[in-house]
């Protein structure tokens, strides 16, 4: 790497080091090839033309297609020292005048332009006056009628093309499909680009979802642990966003709808006291986010059902663009679904139909899944090496407890058989608990001898432990779209030779446990919050969004580090040399006062200092893992260590490989399998990796269970 890239990133930008595949590309781009880049939102797109513009001899054009992105990213161009502008419709002709003549005489690096522009002859004319070393179209799906955003407007970039054939060429889009991917070069013309793919995996969003029943008091609860952070509410209708503003100002909160009925002056606005933290709930439509670019969203709702896997990841995309960890949450009901469903047979095209149904049903099975909810979107979006446990959605961070369940299976399975076996999960589950619904008094199931003998445990649980049984193979459900419940041969065999089955119960409410910080850094809240308030002021004076000044990361790292002189403050990520003059003093004077009053050292931040991305893995709490590590000193085996804590054989596993994964020195050796088994399974590993468990599962003919592959793998682990 050249030294002058690295010293212009700091000096820019304030970072210490690039992300993944951002120096690769930026090489490329100054080696003068065409370059199409593809990175998942907040993925860092922005550095790979922002930094060769600096480093170019020329001006770098940049098209972008909404205005208010183009101002914001200006502004913070402008704040980190770069010479740079926009040109688009919200500007004055005396403006627009200005700045054409500042790029003219060579004293602008960077210039965004609007599309549109490049329908003016005249304004063509003026572009090839100009020196032009490179330009960057962002978005680039923009340009592709197959893709969800699709612009006219950006046709006009064919024009560009005409005007510096041999000005190199960088495209930037989040959008995965490669049907679009493939449309954007055709259209561009690039010439034997260079094509940088990243995964599409965002770590730092926590995945979770949860049942709606109570929903309205579940939000307010969900809200109360993002007081003053930025959070997207998403509904079904105009008419809920509305409603449920409504709700949550009367419980006290800085909250606004938004949605395409309200007029567009009306729409700026809300968006712009959201960008600018006057505001910290917007509830909205999925019209809402295409706009904007707040890095800082801590926390995006799915109040009700997405409809289509494809919308869900692009909403929940908008939270956590800074690579903090922040929090997606659907709530989910099949009555939601069951809506979507209406609308979508009251269409007249059939063709559409089918298809609109199976993005629907491909929503529902990850709603219903009790698997790996990171893995289960990665696989739809074709990326198939998934981690065995993303240590970061709602199912791989349950707890849950083994408990003797016989009774329970009893009943359930003898529900079933009473009923003939011609009713699904909904009925059967109210039928033990006992409900009156219309179903159950039309047919007399209340005067079954199994009704109301399943109270002693909760809707959702007795879904769980229905999910179980179709899992250990008792129950079978039947495809069509009444998905009836029967029992299998196994099924019918448990209830005659009057078997036991340890069934799993969730051990702690999620909804209770705090909120993860996973990766954070265990900064000073209070501090931060003073930080913050001067960041808004800040903000306020030079008219710019608050993360203009700095970033949520920027300011925990200086909430840790406690950083009291000029020289320490600069090696604050996200500080670069223009920043370190404009704002250090302010800064350091809160810093300083808050030290002092609590009687706080600075802490030295070292050259390795962590990376700014977060830790993927979310530590075990101190206490288990000193348990977990004691256990593994006395050598016990996998099921004895499941009993003494009263946790399934499964999340000790899972507590192992976090232990592992946080760098912890474990001796598991003695765990190891037989060696005939354990040399299959290390031949099944090294044919599929190491990375998923069930083709190595299948590899074996199904003859050495999850369990022990597992162990081997973590096994390995130790060693590398
Ligand atoms: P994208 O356009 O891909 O969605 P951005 O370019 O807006 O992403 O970058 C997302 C965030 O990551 C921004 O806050 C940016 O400042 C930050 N960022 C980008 N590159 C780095 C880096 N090398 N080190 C630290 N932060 C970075
Ligand atoms: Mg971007
Ligand atoms: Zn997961």
């Amino acid at each position: 790497m050249t030294n002058s890239l690295l010293i212009n990133l700091k000096k820019y930008f304030g970072y210490d080091s690039f992300r993944s595949t951002q120096e690769e590309i930026i090489n490329s781009v100054i080696a003068g090839r065409d370059n199409f880049v593809l990175m998942p939102t907040g993925g860092g797109k922005s550095l790979c033309f922002q930094l060769p513009a600096l480093e170019l001899p020329g001006l770098t054009l940049v098209i972008s297609p909404l205005i208010a992105l183009m101002k914001d990213q200006v502004d913070a161009l402008q704040a980190n020292g770069v010479a740079a502008e926009f040109i688009n419709s919200s500007l004055a002709p005396a403006d627009i005048n200005r700045i054409q003549a500042a790029a003219k005489s060579g004293k602008l690096k960077i210039l965004y332009i609007a599309p549109e522009r490049l329908a003016s002859r005249d304004f063509r004319d003026y572009l090839q006056s100009l020196q032009v070393s490179l330009i960057a179209i962002d978005e680039a799906h923009c340009i592709s009628e197959w893709g969800h955003d699709f612009r006219p407007e950006y046709r006009n970039l064919r024009e560009l093309r005409k005007l510096f054939p041999q000005v190199p060429l960088i495209a930037l889009t989040a959008t995965a499909t490669s049907k679009v991917r493939d449309d954007i070069i055709t259209q561009l013309k690039l010439q034997k680009a260079k094509v940088f793919v990243s995964g599409f995996n965002r770590p730092n969003l926590h995945l979770k979802v949860i049942e709606k029943k109570g929903a309205y008091s579940k939000l307010v609860t969900l809200l109360k642990k993002y007081q003053g952070e930025s959070v997207i509410v998403y509904c079904f209708s105009r008419k809920d966003t509305e409603k449920l503003a409504t709700d949550l100002k009367r419980e006290g909160h800085k909250v606004l709808a938004y949605h395409a009925g309200l007029p567009a002056d009306k729409r700026k606005k809300h968006q712009e006291l959201f960008i600018r933290d006057e505001v910290n709930i917007i509830i909205a439509t999925i019209a809402f986010g295409m706009g904007i670019d707040k890095p800082d969203v801590r926390l995006v709702v799915h109040y009700s059902f997405p409809k289509s896997l494809e919308g869900y990841y692009q909403e929940i995309g908008r939270a956590g663009r800074d690579g903090l960890a922040s929090d997606c949450v659907m709530f989910y009901t099949y009555a939601d679904a069951a809506k979507h469903r209406y609308f979508i047979r009251n269409t007249d095209d059939l063709a559409l139909q089918a298809q609109a149904e199976q993005k629907l049903q491909e929503v529902i099975d990850f709603a219903g899944t009790k698997l790996c909810r990171r893995a289960h979107i990665l696989k739809y979006f074709g990326e198939s090496s998934s981690p065995l446990n993303c240590h970061s959605c709602d199912n791989c961070t349950i707890e849950r407890s083994s408990f003797d369940g016989t009774i329970i299976t009893q009943k359930i399975l003898s529900t079933i058989l009473r009923t003939a076996s011609r009713f699904g999960e909904n009925h059967i589950i109210a039928i033990l608990l006992g409900k009156k619904t219309d179903k159950i008094k039309t047919l007399a199931h209340d005067q079954l001898s199994v009704y109301g003998l399943g109270k002693d445990f909760t809707d959702s649980e007795l879904k769980d432990f229905i999910n179980q049984l179709l899992h250990s193979g008792l129950l079978k459900k039947s495809t069509d779209q009444y998905a009836t419940l029967s029992l299998t041969t196994a099924g019918s065999n448990f209830l005659n030779t009057k078997a036991t089955i340890n069934l799993n119960k969730i051990a702690r409410d999620e909804e209770e446990s705090k909120r993860r910080k996973a990766g954070d850094l265990d900064y000073d809240q209070g501090l931060f919050d003073k930080l913050r308030h001067l960041r808004k002021t800040l903000a306020d004076q030079e008219s710019v969004p608050p993360f203009v000044i700095f970033s949520d990361n920027s300011l925990q790292e200086m909430s840790y580090y406690l950083p009291t002189t000029r020289d320490s403050f600069s090696q604050i990520s996200g500080v670069g040399t223009n920043k370190l003059d404009k704002y250090s003093s302010d800064f350091i004077q809160i810093i300083s006062a808050h030290a002092t009053a609590n009687n706080l050292k600075s802490k030295a931040i070292s050259n390795n200092k962590k990376p700014t991305a977060p830790k993927k893995i979310k530590a075990l709490d101190r206490q288990a893992a000193a348990f977990i590590l004691n256990l593994t000193n006395k050598k016990l085996s996998i099921a004895a260590m499941a009993k003494s804590r009263k946790l399934t054989p499964t999340t000790i596993l899972n507590h192992l490989e976090r232990l592992i994964d946080s760098g912890a020195q474990l001796n598991i050796d003695y765990l190891k399998p037989k060696e005939p088994i354990w040399q299959a399974i290390s031949k099944a590993i090294s044919k599929h990796g190491s990375t998923r468990l069930k083709p190595i599962f299948e590899e074996l003919n199904g003859k050495v269970d999850y369990e022990t592959i597992k162990t081997a793998l973590l096994i390995l682990k130790t060693k590398k």
